[in-house]
């Protein structure tokens, strides 16, 4: 796909390594999840969006396929192709493999570096149009000092004069891809960067502006800062509350929370009369202002006779996830004199966690009776109050 001056813009997506430094035991670093999405799932995000980079090309450790296929569901990207022994051998593979659809402008990003923004993926392919080798650098806050092999101070470098790289970096794709063929003809196999080839191969290369929050994740703390700034992006905490009462009636079972309990009566109602999957409902609907059950799914409407209550929270859930929110909490209370719902609880939990998509863990189920008083104490029906707590983003209205 062409950009909007008319050249086609590509992007290797570096994701190869079987590095573990990050303390991830046997799952490399960029499958392991920050907020409950996995590393390379939210790189790929940034390119699986084609107006800035028409072509995608991920490179892949063989042993990855089943996670990668995982983390790259549903995103419009060229299939993989594996890496090799080094870095540069990956990025030369992702190059080869885009070499027939002959872009103008690649750039190479590593999957570790989750955070880059849209800006920054568009100064890049700025930069790399307009000088054919483009790098985000940073200016140096630290002191940076060169050592001895002794570990002893060699000397302070002039601080003024360093950048700390980082990637997208952005290549005219033919001279990127010919230096890369020249480094396996010379066999070169040490660059760490693709800045690095292209120097060696005569390319000047030009810095543009990186960001701060473009971080490498390479060690364990590393996810604990990216965990922090996921949060920090779903920082606006809502809260909504739901309740729902269905009547008694003829039957040999009720369904609450997706589960059927046995029982002398059932539940009547226009749908299958779940009140936990309706109380849940309205409070998801509740946490985000969107109206209620009723004026989502109108009793009036006969397609709902008789439905199953887990499509009103399957709704709810996607509701929240089509805004970039998260659900961080299911907590229900069952209120009624019988069937006995303890019994049943984890069972529930189980079921609302299968329906909602989230870990059983964030969901809470309680019963009461109410002592024999009022409608549920005499037997005439059954109540359910939920509260849900979601995480939207600051950037909601
Ligand atoms: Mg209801």
């Amino acid at each position: 796909m062409a950009s909007d001056t008319g050249e086609k813009v590509a992007v290797v997506i570096v994701a190869a390594g079987r590095g573990t430094r990050a303390g991830s035991g046997d799952v490399p670093k960029q499958f392991r999840a920050i907020g409950g999405e996995s590393l390379l799932r939210r790189t790929l995000g940034l390119f699986a969006d084609k107006t800035l980079c028409g072509l995608a090309q991920t490179v892949i450790h063989p042993d990855s396929t089943a996670l990668y296929a995982q983390a790259a569901d549903g995103f419009p990207l060229l299939p993989p192709v594996h890496g090799g022994a080094t870095r540069q051998a990956s990025v030369h593979a992702g190059l080869e493999a885009l070499a027939p659809y002959a872009p103008d402008i690649v750039l190479v990003h590593d999957a570790a570096r989750p955070f880059a923004s849209r800006a920054l993926v568009a100064r890049a392919i700025e930069a790399g149009r307009r000088t054919g080798a483009a790098i985000p650098g940073l200016p140096v806050t630290d002191t940076i000092k060169s050592i001895d092999r002794h570990g002893f101070v060699g000397k302070t470098l002039p601080r003024d004069s360093l950048r700390a790289v980082q990637t997208p970096q952005a290549f005219a794709f033919e001279p990127l891809l010919e230096a890369h063929r020249r480094a396996v003809r010379e066999r070169r196999d040490d660059f760490t960067d693709d800045a690095a080839i292209a120097e060696w191969a005569g390319m000047q290369v030009s810095v543009f502006d990186g960001e701060s929050g473009n971080i490498k994740i390479t060690h364990p703390e590393d996810f604990m800062r990216a965990e922090a700034m996921t949060m920090g992006q779903l920082g606006d905490v809502r809260t909504g509350s739901g309740i729902d009462v269905h009547a008694f009636g003829p039957g040999d079972h009720v369904t609450i929370g997706g589960i059927n309990i046995p029982h002398a009566q059932a539940l009547t109602g226009h749908s299958d009369a779940d009140v936990a999957l309706h109380a849940l409902t309205d409070a998801l609907l509740g946490a985000l202002a969107d109206g209620d059950i009723g004026a989502h799914f109108p009793p009036s409407d006969p397609q709902w006779r008789g439905a199953s209550s887990d499509r009103f929270l399957r709704f709810a859930i996607e509701r929240v996830t089509a805004r970039g929110g998260r659900i961080s909490h299911l907590d229900l209370t069952i209120v009624c004199e019988a069937p006995k719902i303890g019994p049943h609880r984890d069972v529930m939990r189980a079921s609302i966690a299968r329906i909602a998509g989230i870990d059983i863990g964030r969901i809470a189920v309680k019963a009461t009776t109410s002592e024999k008083l009022g409608f549920t104490g005499r037997g005439e029906g059954i109540a359910a109050y939920a509260t849900a707590t979601i995480r939207l983003p600051w950037s909601e209205p």
